[in-house]
């Protein structure tokens, strides 16, 4: 039986970091993924790289009616999606190359079929036998399912899905209002599609501020995006025109679409680990138990990303896999401190990070708001789109920043400055009396 300092089950995010780390430290590392093709996990076949990559394409058609305006004369003809599709393809080949080569240069062995616990110290990878000291289990999130909307793979699909098309339909209705379901409406949308995004909450994006939800709404219906709050599906029947589904709102209602994209969520995903026989705990929700160093209920194996209870962050999964691999290699029982941004690219952008203006009131703290829009911004003008916003929430008795939210555009890159302000404990006149770049999108800090 081969015999390992330490296996990593899954090469997502959290895994290929997590065994990068480890054997760039000279530890006897196995990595395993399902199919050589799954290397880079979630993330780089099905989640943050395709739809980023199609996101982009949808930015840069949004943006047409502008560079027209700046005497350009492109004629933008709309969206073959089969070569989207091709040009993804060659992106995340190129990436997971990439990936391999810096699991190869650590000297990370890697192997493929789904990893089976035989005992705690024990796995089983088609019918191979491995022994292993300490493991990190990093095997991340499937989609949810749920009886009222079946995916059939081809009327009713989940994102996954979408990067099959080859063709784009006439209209979509896409069930979820989170970062998922936003995403999509901003793509299908900006090429002409018919969208409805239906949602359960009575916002968009729970987890984000009221101010912030509005905008981002605004800006939907200002795109035509027919949004739908505290509705939920109750039935989906597929006919010859495509899905009916029947909507329980304020009034009851029926919609007719060609496709039916449902983006509810995602679970943890252990299927077939056999996680008793290691004796690795889940919680009521199925996500595997860990502390806060990142170990399960058996203190040699680890768990990290998305199959845990934290943000559903590919950046998530980076920092708790170097924090794990760490606490594996010293026996240290380090924590998580960090400040974890949340994003979502849909048009207008969106990035918060640190308190949220809700959570503080809810908490009693006593907070100040300092808000400027980018309407005043030089450099989103230049770029063609000067709506939303940034806030710092501040402690009114430290004058510390505790949190930030910005709607806008380049949200997701000027986030950063934010985090840094949290992280670091920045006051808010630390933050807005550093030089920022003129003209630039980071300047909506001088207006703070
Ligand atoms: C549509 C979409 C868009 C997203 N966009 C973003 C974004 O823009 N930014 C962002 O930060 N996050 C984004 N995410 C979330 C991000 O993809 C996940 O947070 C991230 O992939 C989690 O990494 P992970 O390593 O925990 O799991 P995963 O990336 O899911 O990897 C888990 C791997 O484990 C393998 N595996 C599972 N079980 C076994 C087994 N028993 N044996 C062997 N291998 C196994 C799987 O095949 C898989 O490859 C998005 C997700 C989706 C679905």
């Amino acid at each position: 039986m081969r015999q390992f300092e330490a296996v990593v089950i899954g090469a997502g995010p959290g895994g290929y970091e997590a065994a990068i780390e480890l054997g760039r430290a000279g530890i006897k590392t196995l990595l395993i993924e399902k199919t050589k093709e799954h290397i880079g996990g979630t993330c780089l076949n099905e989640g943050c790289i395709p739809t980023k990559n199609y996101l982009q394409s949808a930015d840069y058609a949004s943006k047409a009616a502008y560079f027209s305006d700046c005497g350009l004369a492109f004629e933008f003809k709309g969206l073959d999606i089969g070569k989207l599709a091709e040009k993804t393809n060659h992106l995340k080949n190129e990436l997971r190359s990439g990936v391999v080569w810096l699991l190869e240069s650590a000297g990370v062995e890697m192997m493929y079929g789904t990893a089976t616990f035989i005992d705690a110290h024990t796995i089983d990878v088609s019918g191979e036998r491995i022994g292993f000291e300490k493991a990190i289990i990093a095997t991340g999130a499937q989609v949810r399912e749920v009886s009222t909307l079946p995916l059939d793979g081809k009327y009713i699909i989940s994102s996954r899905e979408v990067f099959g098309l080859r063709t784009l339909p006439k209209s979509i209705a896409i069930i979820g209002g989170g970062a998922i379901g936003c995403e999509f409406a901003t793509f299908f949308n900006a090429f002409g599609v018919e969208v409805t995004l239906i949602a359960r909450g009575s916002q968009l994006l729970s987890g984000e501020d009221d101010d912030v939800a509005k905008t981002l709404l605004r800006g939907f219906k200002k795109s035509n995006i027919r949004v739908l709050t505290s509705a939920s599906v109750q039935k989906a029947e597929v006919n010859k025109e495509g899905v009916e589904l029947f909507i329980q709102g304020e009034t009851q209602e029926r919609i007719q679409c060609e496709l039916v994209l449902s983006a509810i969520g995602r679970d943890p995903y252990t299927e077939g680990l056999n996680l008793e026989n290691a004796g690795v705990q889940r919680n009521a929700k199925g996500f595997i138990e860990v502390n806060g160093a990142f170990q399960t209920t058996q203190k040699h194996i680890y768990a990290v990303g998305d199959c845990i209870d934290t943000p559903a962050f590919a950046h998530t999964a980076y920092v708790e896999a170097r924090i794990a691999a760490h606490n594996l290699m010293s026996g240290s029982a380090d924590t998580n401190t960090h400040i974890n941004p949340s994003t979502i690219f849909s048009n207008p952008q969106i990035a918060s990070c640190g308190v949220r203006e809700k959570e503080a009131k809810e908490q009693g703290r006593a907070i100040e708001i300092k808000k400027a829009f980018f309407k005043v911004n030089a450099k989103a003008k230049i770029k063609g789109d000067d709506s939303g916003f940034a806030k710092i929430i501040i402690c009114s008795e430290s004058n510390m920043i505790l949190g930030a939210a910005i709607i806008g555009v380049e949200a997701t890159e000027i986030i950063h400055e934010m985090v840094v302000a949290v992280e670091k404990k920045l006051t808010a006149k630390e933050l807005i009396g550093m030089i920022h770049v003129h003209p630039s999108v980071s300047e909506i800090v001088r207006y703070l």
